[in-house]
C-alpha cells in the first residue's frame, strides 16, 4: 500500500487519480485550495473538497488538505500532513493547473505569470517539499500533469501549452537528476476531459460550439477521457518499476507520438 499526495485532488482529472488510486488499495491525500482564489473560472474550495471525501470515502482511505502550490511553506505542510496521516509519502502527483487563453497581444502578464506559477513552479516546490519523504520511501514516484498542448501547440493557448512543455522538460530532467536513487519521475498528457477548464472556461469562450461536436471533431475515438482514464494512466506510470521519464498521451488518439 502506497501513500499518494494530489495536488488539485478536490476535482476533475486530480477527483479521478484519488478514484484510480484508491480503487487499487492505496492511501490518497488530496490537496487543494482552500477557495476565495480570483481567477477567470471558479477553482475549488473547501466545500469542494469535503463533497469529494465524502464521496470517494467508501472507497478506502482519503484525506483532505488546503494546498496553494504557489507558496513553499503551504507545499512543506501537506507534504507534512501526508506524513503524519500516512507514516510517510510514496507517490506526489503534481496535478494542480491553471488556464487562461487568448491571443498573445491580449493576453496579460499577469495572466502569463499565474500560469506559469502554478503549472511549473508549483512542481519545482512541491517536488522539493517532497524529496525528503519520496527518499525515505522504498518505491517513491513522481507524476506531473502535462497536456497534449505541450506537444503540439493550441491556438490561444500561449502560455499553457509554454507551460506544459515546460512540465515535460521538468519531468525528463528530474527523471535522470534523480534515477540513481530509483525515484521514478512521468508525466502523464490528457486531450479533452470534460472538467471546469473545459466547461467554464475554454467552451464558455468560444461562441456557443457544443462539447459534443468539439470533441468529435478534435479526438478520433470520438469521445472525451474520463477522469479515471487519467487517473489509470497515472496509476500506472507511479507503479511501473522500470518506466521513467516518460510523457504519456491519454487523449484517444488527438496525440499519436
Ligand atoms: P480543474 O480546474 O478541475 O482542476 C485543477 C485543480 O487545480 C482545481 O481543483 C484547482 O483548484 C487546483 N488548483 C489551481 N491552482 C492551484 C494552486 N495554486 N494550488 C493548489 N491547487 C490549485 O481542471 P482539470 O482539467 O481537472 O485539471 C487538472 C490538470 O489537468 C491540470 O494540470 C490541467 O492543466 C491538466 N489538463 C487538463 C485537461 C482537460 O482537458 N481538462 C487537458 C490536459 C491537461
Amino acid at each position: 500500500m502506497a501513500s499518494v499526495l494530489i495536488t488539485g485532488g478536490a476535482r476533475g482529472i486530480g477527483k479521478g487519480i484519488a478514484m484510480a488510486f484508491l480503487q487499487a488499495g492505496h492511501q490518497v491525500m488530496i490537496a487543494d485550495l482552500a477557495g476565495g482564489e480570483d481567477w477567470n473560472y471558479d477553482l475549488a474550495t473547501e466545500g469542494v473538497m469535503a463533497e469529494t471525501i465524502a464521496e470517494l470515502e467508501s472507497l478506502g482511505d482519503i484525506r483532505g488538505v488546503n494546498l496553494d502550490v504557489t507558496n513553499a511553506g503551504s507545499c512543506d505542510k501537506a507534504v507534512a500532513a501526508t506524513v503524519d496521516a500516512f507514516g510517510g509519502l510514496d507517490i506526489l502527483c503534481n496535478n494542480a493547473g491553471v488556464l487562461a487563453s487568448g491571443p498573445i497581444e491580449e493576453f496579460s502578464e499577469s495572466d502569463w505569470d499565474r500560469v506559469f506559477d502554478v503549472n511549473v513552479k508549483g512542481i519545482y516546490h512541491m517536488t522539493r517539499s517532497a524529496l525528503d519523504s519520496l527518499r525515505a520511501s522504498g518505491s517513491a514516484a513522481i507524476v506531473n500533469t502535462a497536456s497534449i498542448v505541450a506537444k503540439k501547440g493550441a491556438r490561444g493557448m500561449c502560455a499553457y501549452s509554454a507551460s506544459k512543455s515546460a512540465v515535460i522538460g521538468l519531468t525528463q530532467s528530474l527523471a535522470m537528476e534523480f534515477a540513481p536513487e530509483g525515484i521514478r519521475v512521468n508525466a502523464v498528457c490528457p486531450g479533452i476531459v470534460g472538467t471546469a477548464m473545459w466547461h467554464d472556461h475554454l467552451m464558455a469562450n468560444q461562441g456557443g460550439e457544443a462539447f459534443e461536436d468539439r470533441v468529435q471533431d478534435l479526438v478520433p475515438l470520438g469521445r472525451p477521457s474520463s477522469t479515471l482514464d487519467i487517473g489509470e494512466a497515472v496509476r500506472y506510470l507511479a507503479t511501473a518499476e522500470n518506466v521513467t521519464g516518460v510523457s504519456l498521451n491519454v487523449a484517444g488518439g488527438m496525440v499519436m507520438n
